[in-house]
């Protein structure tokens, strides 16, 4: 599915190709399995401060915690994920909401694979998160010009074998 944007001031082009590229990692580079996995699932990306607060208020992120306006963070779920992010332009922000938008695609990827009965696709991540169990990508992005920054992704790519 097209992920959808309820921001104004990001490059959308440049963070689809950010969310595709850290899906591809996680899959080893496999191009297919990123495809069936963009093709089914609904991401919409929120500027966290135009969002609606009253929905905040009903909503917990993956991670169990209130969202608050202004600070990245995401809600996933069964083939559908939020992710509320600073809508910013620059670099400084690629890289900090990118590390929320891997996060919540580690969870995504997991429950694919094991589904959501273990509780293993929440759990697992953040044991990885906590080991320090981390891989980076080197992300190239032009805007206006060509910039490189890195992404924090946290490293479950061996339970996806
Ligand atoms: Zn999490």
């Amino acid at each position: 599915m097209p992920i959808e944007y309820a921001t104004t001031k990001l490059s959308k082009r440049v963070y689809s190709r950010l969310i595709r590229r850290i899906v591809w990692e996680l899959y080893r580079y496999d191009t297919s399995k990123m495809r069936e996995f963009m093709k089914h699932w609904d991401i919409k990306v929120i500027d966290s401060l135009s969002a609606d607060t009253r929905f905040f208020e009903h909503v917990n992120t993956t991670d169990g915690q209130k969202i608050n306006p202004g600070i990245p963070s995401g809600v996933t779920g069964d083939h559908v994920m939020f992710l509320y992010v600073n809508d910013e332009k620059g670099e400084l922000y690629i890289r900090q909401n990118g590390k929320v938008i891997a996060h919540e695609l580690c969870h995504a990827v997991l429950l694919c694979k094991e589904g959501t009965k273990s509780g293993g696709w929440v759990k697992w991540v953040h044991d990885a998160d906590s080991r320090k169990d981390f891989f980076t990508i080197k992300f190239w992005y032009m805007w206006p010009l060509w910039f490189k920054t890195y992404i924090t992704v946290i490293d479950v790519r061996d339970l996806l074998d």
